[in-house]
């Protein structure tokens, strides 16, 4: 039999993503122990039952103890403060990786907690779903979905190779980039959409002309799908966004011209405007099932639990 790529692997935060990595992490054989780290009795319970770490900690230094690879899998707003904490534990050669969905926040708050001697490499696997919590988890969330590593300049290639091998055993496909352009590409990507649909939903829950019963009865012309992003977790998306204000407000500021724009169209009635600007966005979309990145039935694929639709 061969050895794990890492003897043990620690998961500080044990929730959707920290838990899907734990079964991912069973299912190819990565780590010959995994222990869990939460700060709630109830969240390492819940672990517990689900029955994917062989060890739970509510201590986080107990928990990197002698750990091959550290990831951390928290809000973002909490990393410094964990890394303060679990550095004096560390063992030497030891990588420490995350999978924040923010990456030069990670850098500056981290950075500073990692001793010599320690591979430090920010992560960001692009995959996820609205649920959060330790049960939230399941072994397919990275396949086929890219994980963005963020090394710092200087850091050992080595170290680099073995994450990449690591999140490549994960399912995932690895990509190489500078930590400010990842926070751009996902203030467009990820950050920007979130807000949106936090705002559009907000702004029909505080429409009194239209009565709650006919936005839940009507959802199905566009508001259903806003409601499934608006559901994500508060606690992680208050982090994102104060952890990448100016990413997020430079493609704001690009968002509300567009915005204006459209509103001018519909106002002159610019009939070629809008129908443009919808085709040139239907190809996107095309664009996205044709790579893979999601499935063209009704329900977007998003429910694992389901089976694939033939
Ligand atoms: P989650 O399901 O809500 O789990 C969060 C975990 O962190 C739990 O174990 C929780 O347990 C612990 N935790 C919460 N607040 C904490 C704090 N202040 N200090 C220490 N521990 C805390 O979250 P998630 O969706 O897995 O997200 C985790 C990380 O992954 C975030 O940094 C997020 O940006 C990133 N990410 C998320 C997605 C996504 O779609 N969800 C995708 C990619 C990356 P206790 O409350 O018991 O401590």
């Amino acid at each position: 039999m061969t050895s794990p790529m890492f003897g043990k692997v620690a998961l500080v935060g044990i929730g959707l993503i920290g838990s899907s990595m734990a079964h991912a992490m069973r299912r190819a054989g990565l780590a010959g122990h995994i222990a869990g780290y939460a700060r709630r009795e109830e969240t390492l319970d819940a672990a517990r039952a689900c029955g994917f770490a062989d060890s739970l900690h509510s201590d986080v230094r107990e928990a990197v103890r002698d750990a091959d690879l550290v990831v951390l899998a928290t809000p973002v707003g909490s990393f410094g403060e964990l890394a303060q904490s679990f550095a004096p534990a560390l063992k030497q050669g030891a990588i420490v990786s995350d999978v924040g969905s923010v990456k030069s926040a990670v850098v500056r708050d981290v950075g500073p907690h990692i001793p010599q001697g320690v591979h430090f490499i920010p992560a960001h696997p692009i995959a996820g779903t609205e649920q959060s919590g330790p049960e939230s988890g399941f072994a397919e969330l990275f396949d086929g979905r890219w994980c963005i590593l963020t090394p710092p300049p200087g850091t050992d290639e080595g170290a680099v190779a073995t994450l990449r091998a690591f999140w490549e055993a994960c399912g995932s496909n690895v990509d190489i980039m500078d930590p400010k352009h990842h926070d751009l590409v996902l203030a467009i990507t990820s950050h920007v959409p979130h807000l949106i649909a936090y705002n559009i939903v907000g702004t029909a829950d505080d429409l009194e002309a239209v009565t709650e019963g006919e936005v839940i009865k009507y959802s199905a012309g566009g508001f259903r799908d806003f409601t499934r992003i608006a559901a994500s977790d508060p606690t992680m998306w208050r982090d994102v966004f104060l952890n990448n204000r100016d990413a997020v407000l430079e493609v704001l500021g690009r968002f509300s011209e567009d915005l204006s724009a459209l509103q001018r169209a519909i106002r002159w009635g610019d009939g070629d405007a809008l129908f443009n600007l919808f085709t040139r966005t239907r190809a996107i979309r095309r664009g996205i099932v044709d790579a893979g990145q999601d499935s063209a039935v009704p329900n977007f694929g998003r429910n694992p639990k389901l089976p694939p639709k033939p």
